[in-house]
């Protein structure tokens, strides 16, 4: 086992017997399942609706690089500046060469799990550029100095009361103040940032090919803040973000709405074609788009997983798992977690030492089932294992442990060789993974075999 698997099921043992954690969990999500059928409802045939999405983003991914260039030459021509970046540390340095060409200090940045992907902050506050969160659940982490827990709900695993004494530890307040006291307090705060930042920088929930925009949709109005008071408005998106044409929005942002947050639009949506145009009032000076791969790539060229480059980051399969649900969203140690996380990480990353995730599944298939755009999540985990073993990166006990099963199946008498007392003691003694968290398991005495016999003779 790594380092990262072993940190991993230590984490996830600790954390699937925190009551407190399920609960605030369980909570949450709870509120979560209860408003999403009546967004459901918006849609005549939800079903429907879903297959479509899935079939323009088949097509768009699949015409992914001529998709990308008409996206470019479209926003290019109202003077935005894209750029590709292969790797993290290659989109990281051309944001910080943005920043100092405009001898940048400060950054108001709105919701995007891009850029905790490549680990924007850390990077940016080690070149002495301070970068604040403005969505509020983004804002909270990072006054925690965590992580976004989940890809839509980033503090989900905080109560009302975490949050008032964070508050109060942090800056000050009273630790009796309400949710909307609360906000009002990061309001406040942030309203002067924005006012200080040189640079906005957002994610896209969608970039549009044929029109050469960036789709944006939130509910507190903090990315609009973010792209249109600084100068310089800086996009992150990962190129799997494309849709073919303007007009895919119509179902794509309802869909993300009501399976992301039971909504049947988000608040405020925004539709970026460019900075400011001559004779403009709003709007940035400067526009870059980082176009990001950073192991997408992989994804695209292997082609039974390649349907996971589908997803529009609805967060409805995290909500799902209840896998999820138990170790929550920090075990996974990913920006991306829960069963789309567990499909992605292992090629985004390093299959040998993220393996693991793909086995963090009870192959219920609740993923697939709730997924926005019927993306088959639980299929791409267990193609995700068999890829491991045919890399050769599956461990040598697993290896042999299913070579014995395999025997054991195939041949009655091998399964009829110990007695009951002996498969005692291998499944509830030897295998400790499968009895920790499980009650004993007690072997009939008498084999099923015998069973037969003693019942039907020789037959
Ligand atoms: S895989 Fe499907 S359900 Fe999960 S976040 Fe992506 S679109 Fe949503």
């Amino acid at each position: 086992m790594n380092k990262t698997e072993l940190e991993f099921q230590s984490q996830a043992a600790t954390k699937a017997a925190d009551k407190i954690h399920r609960q605030k969990i369980n909570f949450n999500i709870g509120r979560y399942n209860a408003v999403v059928p009546t967004g459901k409802q918006q849609f005549m045939d939800v079903n429907t609706v879903r297959e479509k999405a899935k079939n323009i983003k088949w097509r768009a991914i699949g015409s992914l690089d001529t998709q990308l260039e008409k996206f470019e030459a479209a926003i290019s021509r109202r003077g935005a500046r894209v750029i590709w970046a292969e790797t993290a540390e290659e989109a990281r340095g051309e944001i910080l060469k943005i920043c100092r060409q405009k001898n940048c200090r400060s950054i108001v940045k709105s919701k995007s799990m891009v850029t905790e992907e490549i680990h924007l902050n850390d990077f940016l506050e080690k070149n002495n550029i301070e970068s604040v969160e403005t969505d509020l659940g983004e804002y909270i982490q990072q006054l925690d100095g965590e992580p976004p827990y989940h890809i839509v709900t980033p503090a989900m695993h905080k109560s009302k009361e975490d949050v008032a004494q964070l508050f109060a530890n942090k800056l000050g307040t009273d630790p009796a103040f309400t949710p909307e006291q609360l906000t009002q307090v990061a309001r406040q705060t942030l309203r002067k940032k924005y006012l200080q930042a040189d640079i906005g920088i957002t994610g896209a929930n969608f970039l549009i090919a044929d029109i050469g925009a960036v789709a944006v949709t939130e509910n507190e109005g903090n990315a609009r803040l973010s792209c249109a008071w600084p100068r310089v408005h800086v996009v992150i998106a990962g190129i799997e973000k494309i849709i073919p044409s303007l007009t895919d929005l119509a179902l794509f942002w309802p869909l993300l709405a009501t399976y992301g947050t039971g909504q049947r639009l988000t608040v405020y949506n925004s539709i970026i074609t460019g900075p400011k145009q001559p004779g403009e009032q709003d709007g940035p000076e400067e526009m870059y788009i980082v176009l990001l791969d950073n192991g997408r790539t992989n994804l695209l060229a292997d082609a039974r997983s390649r349907e996971s480059l589908y997803c529009i980051r609805c967060g409805a399969c995290l909500n799902a798992c209840p896998v999820y649900k138990n170790i929550g969203g920090h075990t996974y140690a990913t920006p991306y977690s829960g069963p789309i996380g567990s499909v992605i990480t292992p090629h985004l990353k390093d299959m040998e030492e993220w393996k693991h995730l793909s086995y963090a599944s009870s192959l219920c298939g609740n993923c697939t089932e709730v997924c926005a755009v019927k993306i088959n999540l639980h299929e791409l985990l267990l193609e995700n294992r068999h890829e491991a073993v045919e890399d050769g990166v599956a461990g040598l006990q697993e290896k042999y442990a299913w070579k014995m099963w395999k025997q054991a199946m195939l041949h009655r008498r091998f399964m009829n060789l110990p007695n009951a007392r002996m498969k005692n003691w291998v499944v509830n003694k030897f295998l400790p993974s499968w009895s920790n968290d499980r009650t004993k398991m007690e072997f009939p005495k008498k084999s099923f075999n015998q069973l037969w016999r003693e019942k039907y003779g020789n037959r």
